[in-house]
């Protein structure tokens, strides 16, 4: 039985294509694309065949294809939320046509997702596949739309969540007209089987297996292992530093680390930490920013009993607790001047005395101090002894700031990703492309720990299965206007949508919202030549309430508006 198809309208889909010459990109969503010659992938195939073999190129092609199906589907999730089910199909369709595919025209569609059924019949008209073979070879005896054939069966394949295999009964390579495709769950073919090698290694069930074996394995290292002393970073700034630390580590010598808020001063001193001889004791750390005044004394170097109303039992500091091992003081100039003193004599002499205590103990202890304050200025404003900086200053490691180190960012993200995944049991393919490019271009005032935040929210916010947008890492950034299809498929200036250009262009006119309604109405009932249903109709109200707009605005004193004279419908 033929059925009659008719595409909902593609503006939806339109929009996601941006043009960005300014940074050299082209978009369609979150997917970056890119124009090619079809004379280019025309050559590309001649040197496949040439090279691998007409099968195995054949294979690569469909491949090819399949993938770029599979990103596609993922706008069938997306768009048209609150349409029916053959409107979201459409789609696939649709998007193959404005990616330059061919014209595609639905024949026969009949699919039910839940019973995992479907029969699809559709027309390829103007193959540009069929057009770059024959211009190659020649008319041949097989059908040649291997990566449209591929996009199909990969977009059907993700939308129905089964292998659906689409093959060519006609196509204008052979010499037909028009190329035509069938596409069936993949086990109702006959030889069914026998295409499976095309998609195997990249059905969704593979993928979703893997990535399930891959959770397991995270979820069992999950627990803070010690990294021995490894630290993710590649760029020349990160290495730079890493280089230092890991020179100075088998030593005694107290080591300055200075950086930014969130650089990771901590994970460095526990890396270097870890690479010293003193690895298998203690390594505490003391945020001294963190503890109120009058107990960093007591936390630091211990109290005994009833030193002071409160201290009901003696207690051990942190030096005593790293004792053998590595102390790290976090945010150093932040100490008061009185515990500067008393750090300062416990350097000199290597022993401690606790608050109330009259005896000393002798403690050995490898010191990292850490601050994103200029320790010197500290000084020069009377906020830090200069005799202890001379003490802490031995071995400063600079780290850098993460925008110094953009080329570890994406290195970083991946990492945290799969933690976080492993953390919420969530299964995510990755980043979307335009969100590792917005993380890329990000200043990261908040440095390493910013990022952490940002890639863990992502994780919370993208849904199951899905990839990391830029949305879910930057949810109140305003979309970058950009060029788009106007539409006549010309390239024109796109504001973020067209709902939000006429709100700016309503808000820059200086009109009150009630003259832009009367004005709204009014346009209404001209353009309805007085017909008031039609004029609410256009206005998606009911006669009554459009009449009860009009009788509230004239018993405000507006004037009546004259209507253009009507003509009797069906006068020419
Ligand atoms: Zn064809």
């Amino acid at each position: 039985m033929a059925q009659n198809f008719k595409y909902p309208p593609d503006s939806d889909l339109r929009r996601l294509l941006r043009f960005e010459p300014d940074s050299g990109a082209i978009w369609l969503g979150d997917r970056r694309m890119v124009l090619m010659h079809t004379m280019a992938l025309a050559a590309l195939r001649q040197d496949l065949m040439s090279s691998v073999g007409p099968e195995h190129a054949r294979r690569i092609l469909t491949r090819m294809g399949y993938a770029s199906g599979l990103c596609d589907a993922e706008y069938a999730k997306k768009m048209r939320p609150g349409e029916t089910l053959q409107d979201s199909f459409m789609v696939g369709p649709q998007l193959h046509m404005l990616e330059g595919a061919a014209r595609v025209t639905p024949v026969k569609l009949n699919f039910d997702v839940p019973a995992g059924q479907f029969y699809g019949e559709f027309r390829w008209d103007h193959s540009w596949e069929a057009y770059a073979h024959r211009q190659k070879f020649g008319l041949v005896d097989d059908p040649a739309c291997w990566m449209l054939l591929g996009y199909a069966s990969g977009y059907t394949s993700a939308f129905m969540g089964r292998l659906i295999l689409f093959k060519e009964t006609l196509c204008a390579a052979c010499g037909a007209d028009h190329c035509l495709i069938v596409g069936r769950p993949i086990e109702e073919w006959p030889d069914g089987e026998a295409h499976r090698v095309y998609f195997t290694d990249d059905s969704l069930m593979d993928k979703m297996e893997a990535l399930q074996s891959q959770v397991e394995a995270l979820k069992s290292t999950l627990e803070p292992v010690s990294q021995g002393g490894q630290m993710i970073g590649a760029s020349p700034a990160f290495r730079k530093a890493y280089t230092l630390m890991q020179k100075v580590a088998q030593t005694q010598v107290t080591v300055l680390l200075t950086g930014e808020t969130g650089v990771g001063k901590e994970r460095f001193a526990r890396a270097l930490h870890e690479l010293s001889n003193r690895a298998e004791a203690p390594f505490v750390a003391v945020n001294c920013a963190a503890l109120p005044a009058e107990l960093i004394e007591a936390e630091l170097f211990g109290v005994e009993k009833g030193a002071y109303t409160g201290a009901h039992a003696a207690r051990a500091g942190r030096f005593e607790r790293a004792d053998g091992g590595t102390l790290l003081l976090d945010e150093v100039g932040e100490l008061p001047l009185a515990a500067q003193a008393k750090l300062l004599r416990v350097l000199q002499e290597g022993e401690i005395e606790r608050v109330g205590g009259e005896t000393t103990r002798k403690v050995n202890v490898r010191l990292v101090a850490a601050t994103n304050v200029d320790l010197e200025q500290a000084v020069l404003a009377g906020r830090f002894r200069r005799d202890l900086l001379y003490r802490l200053n031995v071995y400063p490691i600079c780290i850098p700031a993460l925008r110094e180190r953009t080329a570890d960012i994406e290195l970083l993200a991946q990492s945290m990703l799969a933690r976080f995944c492993a953390l919420h049991s969530k299964r995510i393919t990755g980043f979307g492309e335009r969100a590792l490019q917005a993380l890329q271009q990000h200043n990261w005032p908040g440095n390493v720990r910013e990022l952490e935040n940002l890639v863990e929210r992502g994780v919370i916010l993208a849904s199951q299965g899905g990839m990391v947008e830029v949305e879910h890492l930057f949810p109140n950034q305003p979309e970058l206007a950009q060029t788009g299809l106007g539409s006549h498929g010309q390239l024109v200036s796109l504001p973020t949508t067209v709902e939000d250009d006429l709100s700016a262009r309503i808000l820059g006119s200086g009109s009150s919202l009630e003259e832009i309604e009367a004005r709204v109405l009014d346009h209404a009932v001209a353009r309805a030549r007085g017909n008031l249903s039609e004029a609410a109709r256009l206005l998606g109200l009911t006669r009554p309430q459009l009449a009860y707009r009009q009788k509230r605005r004239y018993a405000n004193g507006a004037d009546v508006p004259t209507l253009e004279p009507t003509r009797p419908p069906g006068a020419m």
